[in-house]
């Protein structure tokens, strides 16, 4: 027997080796365009970060070892141009001479991978713009970086290779931006999932655009210029494209084989295409996916390295095994924070119109009693009709390994919730919980199966803009002071019997706590009350907060400064001042593990015990905390002297102060806060005049945005936004941009604003959008009435970049330290 196999890398090589075991006697030859075999794909990006330091450690095997070991022979350097598959040979071309040769087979192996995707943009061929698929993508990027010096680099894509690779940029000191044009990262996961991933690299420094496409590329001054389609243009040292990958099944094409709607080449069970001698494996195929049954594509190592044994032992023992498909069961470290999935995502399952209940949880890693217990948050999707299981969807910081695997098995066997509820599980303190989140996360759906519990998704809540819902918001007084969904009204757990009259019988009731737990507790109090219509807010707070806060974080080195978003938890800026506190007077206590308000609530307990002038150090791990302990420091007026954040764990000093109504005085500032209530570009111009003024006075600058003022910061190139008829209305009769707004007085039916901007360009004064540019280049704060955008259908996506989204409390924070507050 002859085996070619085309490909000497995952599929290929693990191929040539179960060959060799099964059939001492056969003649292999690996055919591989490219100079390496077997080597380790998914260590490059961390070569290029230098966290692997020697570049051999990336080659399993070398050409010579694999052939000697194997007894095959290992063409490396020469790249199969064409199968004929009715003679049964291949052309080869020998890369190093030229020259081409036929080779004759009895079975042909495909393992040729996939390709990276390279969008024909203008300028994208110029130096310093990378794709990274092998080792000489790896050394010419390694390269670039050690004789460049690169500051910056600007990643295109937020998949996982992209977002290894804006990881490993940063590890080497590099200032990365990445330019994502879906709403999220890493399209697997849902919306809510990737929002958690989104936030966590806020605290990472990293800059990055979301809905946001590159549209060319050039060069200035020895710098690239990417430039968006939002008219924005990013200046970098380097650029890595890693949009995505595409089935690399051009000679299966030549050749005639059958080949899918997604491009990959069509196999059987059997892992044969459609000529029977002809077997691929791979990147290349498309099969179909065991829970959706659509064909798909994997582009994974591990079933590629499967498919080759089931493969090798169909070729030898006559189709004996069968290949079952695979269900994409992937992780990525994404700086400290873990993100897996397995299955298909809710969002997927949608879209295939494919029935399905979404639940999420958020847990610990392991008992919160036990040191170090970090946050996980976990997202399941099953059927209806028996509970099987669809999807999961994990981000976390420790043991979300263990934990995608079983409910990668439980898809696998076609298992349901039950059997997630009844997972059996190794348990200790500093592993699991008696009952471990993948416990929780099935008798979470069981309840929701059996009609124990009813859930509402965040977006219902947030588009509830007619107010239909009552919101009841069962944490305790101290938590609700804190923050909570704009209308709700505040019954704390223990006192919602006391209550239960005052609440409608007539609206559709959605409780809601940190996570969902104390809700759920709740939402049985009412039901078993009568209330007939109540539901519990999925993944509590935690989960909504996520969601609907900003995503992006853009603009963040213009002036080193980590973002506009005051959501951002800024670990490790802050300055480290404790030196003037007496060791003895630090209480220390450990809140890593509990979830938002849990560790507030310690705090706060804590510090009742001690004495003015004394301090406690909180260490906790929800990410919430970061914000949260500032919040709560303002609002009580403890002093927080320090703050910062390492991987998971924050770390708060607080020192307790004498309470605000003791202090006799008023807080107050040197600050500015600025309401841009009117259109009229008079008054704009006015705000934009006095709010530059004021940061050139070294205030620090609000400006909220409200009512017709929201008009003021739109973006002139429109993005699709999808709008209710209200909204749509309200945008038909209101200007779309700064560019259209007229003058109060003296408007001239639409001439005055026109004959305005002459007068400015005459008198060389800025126009309004250079000073709105100058006003965000500066640090001004743009926050957009949440409460006016709701009424009058204006969207987030409208804004031009750099503008937050708040409720007047974030406004009335602002006014706190102001001195000048003025009504425009
Ligand atoms: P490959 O391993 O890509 O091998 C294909 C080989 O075929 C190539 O070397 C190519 O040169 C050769 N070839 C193609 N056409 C011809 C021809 N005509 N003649 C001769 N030779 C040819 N997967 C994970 O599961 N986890 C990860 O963490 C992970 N990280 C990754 C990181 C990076 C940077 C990359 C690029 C991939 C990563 N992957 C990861 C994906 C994983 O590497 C692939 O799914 C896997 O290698 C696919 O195996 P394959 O045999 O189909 O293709």
């Amino acid at each position: 027997m002859k085996y070619l196999i085309i490909g000497g890398v995952a599929g290929g090589a693990t191929t040539a080796a179960r060959l060799r075991r099964l059939d001492e006697n056969s003649e292999i030859i690996i055919f591989e365009r490219g100079e390496y075999i077997s080597y380790a794909n998914c260590g490059l990006p961390y070569y290029i970060g230098g966290i692997i330091t020697e570049r051999d450690k990336l080659f399993v095997q070398t050409p010579e070892s694999f052939g000697t070991r194997f007894n095959l022979t290992v063409r490396t350097l020469n790249e199969v141009i064409s199968v004929n598959k009715s003679e049964k040979n291949i052309t080869v071309k020998d890369i190093r001479t030229g020259n081409t040769y036929t080779e004759s087979y009895d079975k042909l192996i495909l393992s040729p991978g996939a390709e990276p995707f390279r969008p024909q943009l203008p300028g994208i061929n110029m130096e310093g713009i990378f794709t990274l698929r092998n080792v000489p993508d790896t050394d010419k990027i390694k390269l670039y970086i050690n004789e460049k010096r690169p500051l910056h680099a600007v990643v295109i894509g937020a998949g996982f290779i992209g977002l290894e690779m804006a990881e490993n940029l940063h590890h080497r000191g590099i200032n990365v931006t990445i330019i994502e044009m879906a709403e999220q990262v890493m399209t697997p996961l849902d919306y809510s999932m990737a929002a958690l991933v989104h936030q966590h690299l806020k605290t990472k420094n990293i800059e990055f655009y979301l809905n946001t496409a590159v549209s060319s590329f050039a060069k200035e001054n020895d710098r690239l210029i990417v430039k968006l389609n939002s008219t924005r243009i990013i200046e970098t040292d380097m650029v890595i494209l890693s949009i995505g990958v595409r089935p690399d099944s051009r000679l299966a094409k030549d050749a005639g084989l059958q080949i899918g709607d997604t491009g990959g080449i069509i196999v059987n069970e059997f892992l044969q295409t459609s000529d029977k001698d002809i077997f691929a494996v791979g990147d290349a195929i498309e099969f179909p996916n065991p829970v959706t049954g659509t064909r798909m594509i994997t582009y994974l190592a591990g079933p590629a390295n499967k498919q080759g044994r089931i493969a090798a032992d169909n070729i030898v023992k006559s189709n004996k095994k069968q290949y079952k498909g695979s269900i994409n069961t992937a992780i990525a470290k994404v700086f400290d924070v873990t993100v897996a999935s397995t299955g298909v995502s809710g969002k997927l399952l949608g879209k295939l119109n494919i029935s399905h209940i979404d639940s999420i949880i958020h847990s610990s890693s392991h008992a919160g009693y036990y040191p170090g217990a970090l946050p996980m948050s976990i997202k399941i999707s099953f059927s209806p009709d028996d509970g099987r299981l669809l999807g999961a969807q994990i981000v976390g910081f420790d043991g979300v390994d263990k934990r995608i695997d079983l409910f990668a098995e439980c898809i696998r066997k076609g298992g349901t919730v039950h059997d997630l509820a009844e997972i059996e599980h190794a348990y200790a303190p500093p592993y699991s919980s008696a009952k471990d989140p993948v416990n929780i996360a099935g008798m979470v759906a069981e309840n929701i199966l059996d009609g124990t519990a009813k859930m509402i998704w965040w977006r219902d809540v947030f588009h509830d803009t007619n107010k239909e819902l009552f919101l009841l918001d069962i944490r305790t007084r101290d938590e609700f002071q804190l923050g909570t969904i704009e209308g709700a009204v505040n019954i704390p757990l223990d006192e919602l019997r006391l209550h239960i009259n005052e609440l409608p019988q007539d609206k559709k009731i959605v409780a809601f706590c940190g996570v969902g737990l104390r809700a759920h507790v709740a939402c049985r109090i009412l039901t078993q009350t009568g209330f007939a219509d109540v539901w519990n807010l999925a993944g509590g707070l935690k989960t909504y907060e996520t969601a609907t806060q900003k995503q992006s974080n853009e603009d963040i080195f213009a002036n080193d400064y980590i973002g506009n978003d005051d959501h951002i938890y800024q670990g490790s800026k802050e300055k480290t001042i404790t030196s003037f506190i007496e060791k003895a007077k630090i209480k220390d206590l450990d809140a890593c593990g509990l979830q938002c308000p849990g560790p507030i609530l310690k705090l706060k307990q804590s510090i009742d015990t001690i004495a003015v002038g004394e301090a406690i150090r909180i260490k906790a791990s929800d990410a919430g905390f970061y914000k949260d302990v500032k919040a709560w420091a303002n609002v009580t007026g403890n002093e927080l002297i320090e703050l910062t954040q390492n991987g998971a764990e924050i770390t708060a000093i607080v020192l307790k102060s004498e309470p605000i109504a003791k202090q006799g005085f008023q807080k107050g500032g040197n600050n500015a806060t600025l309401i841009c209530f009117s259109d009229n570009l008079d008054k704009a111009l006015a705000t934009f005049v006095i709010a530059n003024g004021a940061v050139a006075s070294g205030k620090k600058v609000t400006i909220f945005f409200t009512f017709w003022g929201l008009n003021v910061i739109k973006r002139q190139k429109k993005l699709p936004v999808k709008k209710d008829f209200f909204g749509k209305m309200f945008g038909v009769m209101m200007p779309s941009s700064s560019r259209k707004l007229g003058l109060s007085k003296m408007n001239f039916a639409g001439a005055g604003g026109p004959m305005m901007r002459m007068v400015m360009k005459n008198k060389h004064v800025d126009s309004l959008e250079n000073m709105i540019q100058t006003a965000l280049n500066n640090g001004v704060e743009f926050i957009a009435c949440q409460m006016s955008m709701d009424v009058m259908g204006v969207k987030a996506e409208e804004f031009i970049d750099g503008v937050q989204i708040g409720g007047v409390a974030s406004y009335l924070e602002r006014t706190e330290s102001a001195n000048l507050n003025l009504f425009m």
